[in-house]
């Protein structure tokens, strides 16, 4: 109703009140109502693997809504509405707290490997985003390294000072940093140099086209020979194929996520999937349920 709506402040940076202004209105009226209901936010879990042993080496949160009335929503259709309004920082803090509640899992099941989160270009840019991780660490006693923050390009190059100093101050505290979706942007080799990661994940869209485009094979193999000579990790996004993991292991690619190996999963199932993996050498999960 309007008066939610008064309240709800969402601070949208447009001004037009047209159609989907309104329905991005009561999209983040009934995200608000998703964050008291505590189980309508949740994250699916997708390891990533070293492409010989299929041994995990993380795995990645991505978060769903578990709308009431229109069932699971995937970030495309309610993240840009959360991206512009004061819901992005409760909404990160909640991605936080179950990302880091379930890697405390995995640690109870012997399977210590990082979880890595998603974040938003804004948070970037927010000077206090540092102290919201390191408070959400805190909270579930992790110890900052078994955390990556995933981010993308287009965040590093646009308000590159205040990036470049929240992501100084993260990995100052030990958090771990991904550069995601690798050579999309068109600065993917400035990003590299200007600021220190952790790890680059090469696009799905260059592990799709390889087997069939030279050019895309090496851009594969220019992201694996620049991850060997900075000494950072790399990972390749979207595997869906035995022959590609053949021509990633051709490449000298470390490591992998997708479908080929395991589906993204909800929490209750990855510690199975997780302990599959390790347990069983080179083997393929079975997806234990299908995502979206
Ligand atoms: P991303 O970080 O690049 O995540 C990979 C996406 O590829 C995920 O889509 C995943 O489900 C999908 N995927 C994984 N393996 C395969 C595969 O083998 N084949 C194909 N076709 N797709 C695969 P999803 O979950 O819809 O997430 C989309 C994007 O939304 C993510 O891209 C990420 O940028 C963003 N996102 C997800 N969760 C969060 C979050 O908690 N916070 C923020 N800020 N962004 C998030
Ligand atoms: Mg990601
Ligand atoms: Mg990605
Ligand atoms: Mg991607």
């Amino acid at each position: 109703g309007r008066a939610r709506e008064q309240g709800l402040t969402v601070g949208t940076y447009d001004s037009g009140q047209d159609a989907s202004s309104t329905d991005r209105l009561a999209l983040l009226a009934e995200l608000q109502d998703a964050f008291a209901a505590d189980d309508q936010i949740v994250l699916h879990l997708q390891p990533a693997v070293d492409l010989i042993t299929a041994e995990p080496t993380g795995c990645e949160a991505l978060v769903r809504w578990r709308h009431p009335r229109r069932g699971q929503l995937s970030p495309a259709e309610f993240l840009p509405a959360v991206e512009r309004s004061e819901l992005l920082i409760p909404f990160t803090r909640r991605v936080l707290d179950l990302a880091l509640a379930a890697a405390a899992d995995w640690t109870a099941h012997g399977i210590d490997v990082p979880v890595s989160v998603n974040v938003s270009a804004r948070s970037l840019t927010d000077p206090t985003f540092p102290a919201q991780v390191t408070e959400a660490l805190r909270r579930h006693r992790t110890p900052a390294s078994r955390l990556v923050l995933e981010i993308t390009e287009s965040v590093a190059i646009s308000e590159q000072e205040i990036v470049d100093e929240v992501l100084a101050r993260l990995r100052a505290g030990g958090v771990q940093v991904s550069l995601d979706d690798f050579g999309t942007g068109f600065s993917s080799l400035a990003s590299v140099t200007r600021m220190p990661v952790d790890e680059i994940k090469i696009d799905r869209t260059f592990v799709d086209e390889m087997i069939d485009s030279a050019a895309a094979g090496a851009v594969v193999r220019g992201a694996v020979e620049l991850g060997a000579r900075l000494g950072v990790r790399v990972v390749a996004e979207g595997i869906e194929t035995v022959e590609q993991r053949a021509a990633l292991i051709a490449l000298g690619c470390p490591s992998a996520q997708g479908y080929h190996f395991c589906k993204p999963m909800p929490a209750d199932k990855i510690v199975q999937a997780l302990s599959q993996l390790r347990d069983s050498s080179s083997a393929k999960v079975t997806p234990l349920r299908a995502d979206d």
